[in-house]
């Protein structure tokens, strides 16, 4: 599961995915490289492993729109 860990980078993914849905919007794709929202590319379909369209990357965090945002300006 470590390749699992390194994609989904947001603390909260496990506890609150079943609310983003419902309550934050439409799920996003947030490129940790280009340091914003891409339309990420699902490479296998039973497993979180993501392509960045943008830079080709993999470093790809899952979440709703407010969810990354709030997440990321948290941090920073
Ligand atoms: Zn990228």
């Amino acid at each position: 599961m470590a390749s699992y860990n390194d994609l989904v980078n947001i603390p909260t993914f496990e506890k609150r995915k079943e609310e983003f849905s419902q309550e934050r919007g439409e799920v996003t794709f947030y490129c940790r490289d280009c340091q914003k929202n891409v339309e990420a590319v699902r490479l296998h379909p039973e497993k979180y492993i993501y392509e960045c369209p943008l830079c080709k990357g993999k470093r790809i965090s899952i979440g709703t729109e407010g969810s990354v945002k709030e997440v990321y300006s948290r941090r920073r």
